[in-house]
């Protein structure tokens, strides 16, 4: 069957104009496949700068990648035009990290609703357009007689983000780009945002890209991850092999810098020091290398491929040298679904 989404090979650099030599690759050579007939809840994990946020721009078609494709159900998303255009605007809808920004603040929440209804033609009439709000609303966990009326400051943060969910589940998406979701809503209200998010997956088969700094909230939500740092895949799998037995120095990293309180280990175990930057050969090898405590001579000479560590765990690391290779093409076969 021919995948939902696929990302063959994207890599995505950015120049500084035209006359500029000075380059930054975003994203370095990625595949992933999200499959049709699966909907699944698959995190992209990082830092600032790992490349994430680039990841969604170009799912979204915001920009075009600069090698490699990216298809959705098998048509390349730069080339789509009339229906398949109209259709994937449609069916891959975004939720942004601000719930205030996409609100206009002369007009009720209703209007933010109403808006794609009229725009994608998706009710014959008032009433039909209202039930549709009022099932959006409910999916997400509000009641309409609470929102509806009302302008977007007399509303919570977390009530207007799940507002922004709804808006998204109206046009009955297929994918939904979910991009820091909850990292500016108070940590009261996280859990109930994402348990909408797996309620949309479970409920209504909406796949979910979760794109966040934030592996506390992907592993609640989540079920694989990747795991990025400047643009290139560290570390891949189900969330619970990768959260609870990370195997890449970054990824153990990342983890040990959190005390996780639902997660039975010891915190500080792994003591990685970040080391200064070391000139010239940093860039043909490991991109962690300048970081790693257990970088060798090969890790500064060519990149490490990836590593399959577990049945649905892999790591780009020559410290996994003696495991099978993963071609990066197949990444998304130690990617479980649920
Ligand atoms: Fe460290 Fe080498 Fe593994 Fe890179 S490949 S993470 S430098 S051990």
């Amino acid at each position: 069957m021919t995948p939902l989404l696929e990302f063959r090979n994207v890599t995505k650099i950015y120049t500084k104009g035209l006359l500029s030599r000075a380059a930054t690759t975003a994203l370095d050579d990625v595949s992933l496949k999200i499959e049709d007939d699966q909907p699944t809840i698959l995190t992209i994990a990082g830092e600032s700068g790992s490349g994430k946020t680039t990841l969604a721009m170009l799912l979204l078609g915001f920009i075009a990648p600069t090698h490699g494709q990216i298809l959705y159900k098998g048509n390349d998303i730069t080339r789509l035009q009339g229906e398949a255009k109209t259709n994937f605007r449609r069916e891959v809808q975004a939720v942004f990290q601000d719930p205030f920004a996409v609100f206009n603040p002369f007009y009720p929440v209703d209007h933010l609703l109403s808006v794609p209804i009229e725009k994608f033609k998706l009710a014959r009439n008032r009433r039909e357009a209202r039930d549709k709000i009022d099932e959006a609303l409910n999916a997400v966990g509000l009641r309409p007689e609470d929102v509806l009326g009302r302008f977007p400051h007399q509303l919570s943060g977390g009530q207007r983000q799940r507002i922004n969910v709804a808006r998204a589940l109206l046009l009955k998406p297929r994918l939904l780009v979910a991009d820091e979701p909850v990292s500016m809503v108070d940590a009261s209200l996280r859990a109930t945002i994402l348990e909408s998010l797996r309620n949309l997956n479970r409920e209504y088969g909406i796949s979910i890209i979760y794109i966040t700094h934030d592996l506390t909230t992907a592993y609640h939500v989540a079920h694989s991850i990747i795991v990025l740092y400047r643009g290139s895949v560290m570390e891949a799998g189900s969330i619970d092999r990768v959260i609870r037995e990370p195997q890449h120095p970054y990824t153990r990293l990342l983890i040990d810098s959190i005390p996780w309180p639902d997660i039975n280990r010891k915190w500080g175990q792994t003591e990685i020091v970040a080391r200064e930057q070391e000139h010239g050969s940093i860039e043909t090898g490991c991109k962690f290398a300048s970081r790693c405590p257990f970088a060798m001579d090969k890790c500064r000479q060519a990149p490490p491929p990836l590593y399959r560590v577990a049945p649905e765990q892999a790591a780009s690391c020559y410290l996994y040298d003696a495991q099978p290779v993963v071609a990066r093409e197949r990444l998304s076969e130690v990617l479980p679904v649920s």
